[in-house]
Order: structure tokens, then sequence, then C-alpha cells
């Protein structure tokens, strides 16, 4: 009788122990799953309780605060994160217990933009806690701040031809029409206006045809030197004037695979600068360097060279040294960037070595 007695509750306690280890089980499979969530999650998240001391954090916020978990876990908020903006959040959160949405800029341990989205933890109705997500925003930022400023340039661009062409054509107007050697300066003028102002309109069609995802390359087996030959002799004219010579040091065996119109553009937009930039009786030596896995073709010029300050941004659209010279000699400041964004749709890099006042190398790789 004793004995069933007692079998009976181990068994009872049997089947208790069992649903304690499933429950147990349930439980930190929840919690895996949650911390999977949380560690692949691309934005950071941390938990602080009412003392602001850290709670939780995931793999994103150790990243963007450059710290540990081992490090910042159990510790007040600011002694980890530095960062008056974000405390001040989390003190709003916790003494209204509203949600709260901030952008904030972080300067450190990196120069970034935030959104900040921070929510109340409740426990039994109180706040207890606060739960902020860190979103980068940077490059959401520097996009819109890019597509302003790229308006804003293009605008400038057409303006300024569009007001001499106005300004000259109400002069006519006004009479000097009737001064026969005047009409025709102004004329010319004009003319030269135009001429910039489509210049600069076939530009940016080129440019937003090279950026849209839709351009296919038309790519084929080609000889790069008698292309090159053909780019040259477009500039032989300007060449003359200038009486800057041209020579190409290409093996005549040497053939790339790649969409010849375009690179036709790149070579004329960077034999166009190397002339345009070049110092009167100057040169302009055009030479390949051949590896595994891509050849490297140069343009060097004897010309004016770029400051080492301008070198980093000066494929940028629209970026000029010289903006008066550049416009004087027909420029508009987006060559280069037509250029770069040729050259990366064929999967190749481009570059350049310049010293000041006394030239430039440009170059440009495609891959074998
Ligand atoms: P641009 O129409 O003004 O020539 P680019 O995009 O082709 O525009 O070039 C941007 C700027 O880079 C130029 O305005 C000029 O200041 C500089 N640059 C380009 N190529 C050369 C070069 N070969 N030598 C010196 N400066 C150059």
């Amino acid at each position: 009788m004793f004995n069933s007695g007692l079998k009976k509750k181990n068994i009872e306690l049997n089947s208790a122990l069992e649903l304690l280890k499933e429950r147990i089980s349930v439980l930190e499979n929840e919690n895996n799953r949650a911390h999977a969530i949380l560690d692949s999650m691309v934005e950071g998240v941390i938990a602080v309780d009412k003392d602001t001391r850290v709670l939780s954090l995931n793999p994103t916020a150790e990243k963007i605060f450059n710290t540990t978990r081992e490090n910042a876990l159990a510790r007040i908020f600011l002694e980890v994160f530095p960062n008056n903006d974000i405390a001040e959040v989390i003190a709003l959160v916790l003494n209204k217990g509203k949600f709260v949405s901030r952008e904030l800029s972080l300067v450190w341990p990196v120069q970034r933009v935030f959104q900040v989205n921070a929510s109340p933890i409740f426990e039994s109705g109180a706040v207890n806690g606060c739960l902020l997500v860190i979103h980068d925003i940077t490059e959401i930022r520097r996009l819109e701040t890019m597509r302003r400023d790229f308006v804003a340039n293009v605008s400038h661009e057409l303006k300024t031809p569009l007001t001499s062409i106005k300004g000259f054509v109400e002069t006519l107007l006004e009479g000097a029409l009737d001064d026969k050697e005047n009409s025709v300066t102004f004329l010319k003028i004009i003319n030269n206006h135009a001429e910039r102002l489509n210049t600069l309109i076939n530009d940016l069609l080129d440019l937003s045809h090279i950026e849209s995802k839709e351009i296919i390359l038309k790519k084929d087996k080609f000889a790069l030197s008698s292309l090159v030959d053909e780019v040259i002799l477009g500039f032989r004219s300007q060449a003359k004037k200038k009486g800057v010579e041209i020579k190409t040091e290409l093996p005549h065996a040497l053939e790339v695979i790649a969409d010849r119109s375009k690179i036709e553009q790149v070579l004329t937009n960077l034999i166009n600068n190397a002339v345009k930039y070049n110092k009167e009786k100057g040169s302009v030596r055009i030479y390949s360097e051949q590896f595994p896995d891509k050849t490297k073709i140069i343009i060097e010029d004897s010309g004016s060279g770029i400051p080492p300050k301008d070198i980093p941004r000066i494929f940028e659209r629209f970026y000029r040294v010289d903006k008066a010279r550049s416009r004087e000699l027909g420029g508009t400041g987006l060559g280069l960037s037509i250029v770069k964004h040729i050259i990366e749709l064929h999967s190749g890099f481009v570059g350049v070595e310049s010293t000041e006042g006394l030239g430039s190398k440009f170059w440009f790789t495609i891959p074998r």
C-alpha cells in the first residue's frame, strides 16, 4: 500500500519534471530565436533598465559604438556610450513612458547620422526600462545631399550660358542689330553659348544613360591601338594649334574585350583633357601595361597637373580644379565622371597620378 503510494508520487514527480524540461526547452528555443533575430538585425538594438543599466545589446550596436557585450552589460549607459543626445532620449522615455524618435549625429567613434527610435519597456504597468533601435541613415542622407547638389549644379550650369544668350539677344533687339560689325561678334558669342548648352546637355544625357541600370554593354574583341588612332585623329587640329604632340606606344596586337563605342568615349574624354590642360608645345603619351587579369591603359600628359587636395574628388560630377579655366576651354565638369562610370560598368578601375606643374597620368583598366 505504502509502496504503491510512493510509486505514484514518483510517477507524478517524473511527469512534472518532463513537463518542466519541455517548458525550459520551449523557453530556450524562444530565447534562441529572439537572439537570432537580434543578432541578424542591421539596426543596433540596446535595452536598458530604469537606472539606464545596459541589459542587452546586439552585434550591430557593438559595432556602432565600438564596444563589446562583456564590456557594456550591467553598466550605466553613459559610461559605455558617451553620447548625451541618446542619454537624453532614454531619460525622456523613462520619464514620460512614451515612444520617442530622433535623428542624431554621432561624431564618435565615427561620424555618422542615426535615426534613434526609443520605446518604453513596461513591467506590471510601470516603465521599467527603455529599448533603443538605432538605424544608420548616413548613406540615405549622403545620397539626398548629392541629389540636391546635383540639381543645384545642373541649374547653375544651364543658367550661366542662358543668361548670356538672353543678354546678347536683348542688346541686339535694342538696336545693336544695325551695327553690322558688333552684331556678328554678338551672334558668335551667342553661338558659343548655345554650343556650350548643347555639350552640357549631351554630357548629362550620356551620364544618365550610363548610370541607368538598364544599360547593356555591347562587348566585342577589338584592337585597342586602331581605336586610339581613330580618336587621336579627332584631336589633330586642336593639338596642332597648341603644338602638342600625341604619341601612342600601344602594341598593334593588343586586343581587349569591351564595348568599343563606350571605350571610344573614355579615350576621347581623357585625351581631350590631356590636350586641353596641357602646356604649349607639350606632349601626350598613350601606352599600356599588361597584367595576367587586366590591361591597363595610361594617358600621360605634360600639363598643369592636379593639386593633391583635388585628386580624391576629381572623378565627381561637376568637380573642377579651376572652374573658370574649364569653362573657358569648353569643359562641363562631367567628362571624368562619365569615364569612371563606363569603366566601372566594365568592372575595371580608374585612377590618376599627378604632380602639380609637371603633368598627370590618368589610367584605366579593362579585365582580360
Ligand atoms: P572638364 O569638362 O572640366 O574638363 P572633367 O570631368 O573632364 O571636366 O575634368 C574635371 C576637372 O579635372 C577639370 O576641370 C580639370 O580641373 C581636371 N583635369 C582633368 N584632366 C586633367 C588633366 N589631364 N590635367 C590637369 N587637370 C585635369
